[in-house]
């Protein structure tokens, strides 16, 4: 196996168990591995005479060209191979089964990897009733592919009988891989999950990300309890998850918004599926600021903002909190008397309070009183490797504007 011996004094922060080894930290490989391989890192430590290097094995991980060099697969000195890969799998599935999420009839589907959360970084796999949607996003885990997918299918055993691989867009440029999406197992495209006991259409072949966003399931159940009697506006629906909840929950209408005429196909399809010729229920493609900007002042009294991400990389985060305020304070200018606003943000370069100020400012901007009723965040199945803090995504905040 291929050794990356990193630069004295470089391994502070894998002694504490953060996966990510950035390139400058690296002082030479044993020989230049490839994209995707698995190799062994190993710590430089001064000899007793002070003249020289020793080195200790630190970690193994998949190398990447790029700023984050080595994704850390483990810190035991032991073999990346599938027997590893259904340990890891396991465990997460362990993990999944101990906070009630895996067997339920009402709630077929749920995230079993969740990268460094479950410390396979690179790696995210969405369970959908019998369906297993596997996104690689690193060289090492595509290169793994087939590998994973036997380990899966031993670890799942008869609940599952499709493993789809959905690479298309989350694969690094450098990788010149082009893109994948296709069956590793079985074939079929039987694509109706449930999510408390609602159902809905996965498009796992052209959907984004997985096919669905399992993880606003806790908060849209949130947005139930509170949709009684209510007009509600789902901005950025995508596959109208709120809006079906929203529905459920008794809301006067429901109005749908997405700039993707798929998404807002999506929607209508799942609302149909739920709740046949409801009249409550428009979807509208069409921009969000632009409809912020045309619809009434009062006509909604439950908004989600729930945006893709303004922030991908580090840089672009002024740019970014410039935008969740822009567009949150429309809503605030908007939305009736006693309203209340569901605002998220999903950019993880994008801390809680950096979050928290963009919306406190539009707030201000827009002159309204607001009071903070909940603080939300990503569910257990997305868990957040207590070493690695960057795991956390997604932050919400339930708002009451008087
Ligand atoms: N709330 C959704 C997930 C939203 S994902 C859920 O619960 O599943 C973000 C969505 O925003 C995508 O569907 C994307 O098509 C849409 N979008 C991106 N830019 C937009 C814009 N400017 N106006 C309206 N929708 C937009």
């Amino acid at each position: 196996m291929k050794q990356a011996f990193l630069k004295f004094g470089k391994d502070d922060s894998l002694r504490r168990y953060h996966p990510w080894i950035f390139s400058g930290a690296i002082h030479h490989f044993s020989e230049q591995p490839e994209e995707g391989e698995v190799v062994e890192v190993y710590a430089a430590k001064q000899k007793e005479d002070r003249k020289g290097f020793d080195f200790e094995y630190i970690a193994s991980g998949h190398f990447q060209i790029g700023s984050i060099m080595v994704r850390v697969l483990t810190f035991e000195h032991e073999d990346i191979n599938q027997e590893f890969y259904e340990h890891r799998l396991a465990s997460a599935l362990q993990m999944r089964k101990a906070v009630g999420l895996v067997g339920k009839e009402d709630s077929t589907s749920y995230r079993l990897v969740h990268g460094e959360g479950d410390n396979l970084p690179g790696l995210v796999i969405d369970v959908y009733k019998q369906t297993a949607v596997m996104q690689a996003h690193s060289v090492g885990m595509h290169v793994d592919r087939f590998v994973i997918a036997k380990a899966l299918k031993n670890v799942m055993g008869d609940d599952l009988e499709n493993i789809f691989y959905k690479s298309e867009t989350t694969l690094p440029f450098k990788a010149e891989l082009g893109q994948e999406n296709g069956f590793l197992l079985g074939g079929s495209t039987d694509d109706i999950a449930t999510e408390n006991g609602l159902k809905f259409h996965v498009d796992w072949l052209r959907g984004q990300k997985t096919g669905f966003f399992v993880d606003q399931r806790e908060n849209r159940s949130l947005l139930q309890k509170y949709s009684q009697g209510r007009k509600v506006l789902n901005m950025f629906c995508y596959t109208g998850g709120f809006s079906f909840y929203a529905m459920r929950g008794g809301a006067q209408l429901v109005h749908s918004v997405d700039s993707s005429q798929k998404a807002i196909d999506l929607t209508n399809a799942n609302v149909e599926l739920n709740f046949p010729d409801d009249a409550r229920h428009t979807a509208y493609a069409e921009d969000a600021f632009k409809f912020l900007d045309r619809m009434e002042k009062g006509a909604y009294d439950l908004i989600i903002l729930d945006p893709p991400a303004f922030a991908k990389h580090k840089d672009a985060l002024r740019n970014a909190l410039k935008g969740y305020s822009r567009l949150n304070q429309k809503a605030f200018e908007k939305i009736a008397k006693g309203g209340i606003l569901f605002t998220f943000s999903c950019s993880q370069v994008v801390t809680k309070d950096n979050f928290r100020t963009a919306v406190f400012t539009a707030a201000a901007q827009a002159h309204r009183k607001v009071r903070i009723l909940h603080q939300l965040h990503q569910p257990a199945d997305h868990p957040i490797n207590i070493y690695h803090p960057e795991g956390e995504y997604l932050k919400g905040l339930v708002l009451y504007v008087e």
